[in-house]
């Protein structure tokens, strides 16, 4: 088992890490509110969790990591009134398109995916353990709140000032700043227009539906028990979602809820934080559209450390394009060499060294990248000696695989998928008609429609010949 180290929110050091039973890191990653796509932002946090879990495991340790969907919560409510639609309908096409954007990400399965409606009753029995510790009390309004003056930990993760607390006030929205740090709605009473989106549950306080925060504490403890080792979201969601979660949690268990609190920082775009309600937005289905591999967007995205910002650029993807088109072309190498030599051996021995010791040292994946492009470097250098040492080979490409099982920034061989050759087709079709036409302005337009999505098409004797351009 290698050490390991991770930044930890709640003490702000970077602290030795092991799972607690010293076997399986039990981690809780937050979801996505399923309302809409998730957007490359949360991706970015998405795949820092990815690579947490792979180095977990590259250190040796099992991982049981859960990641919540939220399908209940304000935004989702109100996207239903919008639709006329009842919240799984909204939700239901949201996650089918999640989990398809994440595997094209590779980033892999969670072990558990659980969905807030499904938690109903764990919800209600963790106000009513709240109730019944004097921590949490109904209101006039008919919602329960948790009264965070009655509880001492409050605010210690996002270390709120004491002055900035205002107990007695009340906020029922589910998010909110730090200048508004009030009791917190755990369970709101229902609304008319909850009810119309099939979004409310009966209760011992009437009918009402579950507060985001109160998700989160029951799914966790559900999966994981009253306490976690690694606790993981993007740094948005260190106040108040988690500070929240720890008071539902702690105030109920009175066990610590998470060893580790773990934050990703933003992905921006133009240089502010990538947001729905900004417009600035790119998807992962607009990544495809543009012919942007995963392994691509991987690469960028590691190529900064997960605490720090990360600006979304076109010029960042072209390089990212470029560093993994080096990666596929030696890994073609390394495949068809049929030997080696001592320091190929020796640089794949360099390589996990210090990829490893990057990895382990809070996940420094740009550091680790480097050392992947060092060794790339030096074993296309003693590829080209023709070596006859298979057993160097074979070390060395065993070396890759271990620190690209981490990063997984090989592209797909350069083939175009079905769909972008069935689609490819149909517009030179079309082109053709064009031509014969003589409409050649819409010819043009196509051609340029088509290269648009890295795809260079070639007229010549034999006809209209394609290929893809990257
Ligand atoms: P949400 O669907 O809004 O609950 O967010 C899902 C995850 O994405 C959370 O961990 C957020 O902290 C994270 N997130 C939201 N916006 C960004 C962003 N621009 N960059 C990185 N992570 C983000
Ligand atoms: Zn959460």
């Amino acid at each position: 088992m290698a050490q390991m180290r991770l930044y930890n929110t709640m003490t702000r050091r970077v602290e030795e890490f092991a799972p607690a039973d010293g076997r399986t890191a039990r981690m809780y990653t937050c979801g996505p509110t399923v309302y809409n796509p998730a957007h490359l932002g949360n991706f970015r946090t998405f795949l820092f969790e990815d690579l947490l879990r792979r180095v977990l495991r590259l250190a040796g340790h099992d991982v049981l990591q859960v990641m919540n969907l939220t399908d209940v919560d304000d935004k989702i409510i109100k996207r239903a009134a919008e639709q006329r639609a009842t919240i799984g309908q909204v939700t239901e096409p949201v996650v089918e398109t999640f989990h398809a954007d994440r595997k094209f990400l590779r980033i892999e399965d969670a072990e558990e995916y659980p969905k807030a409606t499904e938690h109903i009753p764990e919800m209600i029995a963790l106000v009513e353990s709240l109730v019944e510790r004097g921590l949490a009390y109904q209101a006039e309004d008919g919602s329960v709140y948790f009264a965070i003056g009655k509880f001492d930990g409050y605010g210690k993760l996002s270390r709120l000032d004491t002055r900035e607390i205002r107990t007695g006030a009340r906020v029922a929205q589910d998010d909110y700043t730090k200048e508004n740090a009030q009791d917190f709605a755990l369970w709101k009473s229902a609304k008319p227009e909850d009810e119309a989106a099939a979004a409310a549950w009966d209760s011992p306080w009437g009918r009402g539906r579950p507060g985001w925060h109160l998700e989160c504490s029951a799914m966790a403890m559900k999966y994981l028990g009253k306490t976690m080792d690694i606790h993981c979201g993007g740094v948005d969601l260190v106040f108040p979602h988690h500070e929240d979660e720890i008071a539902q949690s702690e105030g109920a268990t009175g066990a610590e809820f998470a060893r580790f609190w773990c934050h990703g920082e933003f992905l921006l775009t133009d240089g502010s934080k990538m947001a729905k309600r900004i417009g600035n937005v790119a998807t992962v289905a607009e990544l495809r559209e543009q012919g942007v591999s995963a392994a691509a967007f991987r690469h960028f995205v590691f190529s900064t450390h997960y605490r720090k910002q990360l600006n979304l650029s076109g010029d960042a993807i072209e390089a990212s394009i470029e560093g993994v088109r080096r990666v596929r072309d030696f890994v073609e190498r390394l495949e068809t060499a049929t030997g080696g030599t001592a320091e190929l051996a020796e640089a794949g021995k360099e390589l996990v060294r210090d990829a490893e010791a990057a990895l382990f040292d809070d996940l420094n994946a740009p550091a680790a990248l480097g050392a992947l492009f060092t060794f790339i470097r030096r074993a296309n250098a003693e590829l080209d000696k023709r070596g006859n040492d298979a057993g160097a080979l074979r070390s060395a490409r065993e070396a890759f695989a271990r620190i690209n099982g981490v990063l997984d920034i090989v592209p797909d061989a350069q083939q175009a998928d079905d769909e972008l050759a069935a689609w490819v087709d149909e517009r030179l079709a079309a082109r053709k008609d064009a031509r014969a036409r003589r409409d050649f302005a819409s010819a043009d337009a196509i051609r340029a429609e088509i290269e648009a999505r890295g795809v260079a098409i070639e007229d010549g004797p034999w006809g209209t010949r394609w290929k893809l351009a990257r």
